[in-house]
């Protein structure tokens, strides 16, 4: 089960820093996490609790990888 965009999560303002801001459980800022679940951290309190709910982080693809990739590889 899979989202486009996780982006339902708590923020807060960082302090100091002008439109910035970060998720309140896991202080990653939000244009880090870039609505992707595994933005935040595994420790972060939504992630665990979307995890449980069924949803994956899937894990970051490079661009590079992604351009080179040759299927003949695969074995
Ligand atoms: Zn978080």
């Amino acid at each position: 089960m899979k989202k486009l965009y996780y982006i339902d999560y708590p923020q807060e303002h960082i302090e100091g820093q002008m439109h910035k801001y970060r998720c309140v459980h896991c202080k990653v800022e939000t244009t880090i996490i870039n609505g992707r679940l595994e933005g935040h951290l595994p420790s972060c309190e939504y992630r665990i609790k979307l995890e449980k709910a069924g949803y994956e982080a899937e894990p970051v693809k490079s661009p590079e990888i992604l351009v080179s990739h040759d299927a003949d590889d695969f074995d």
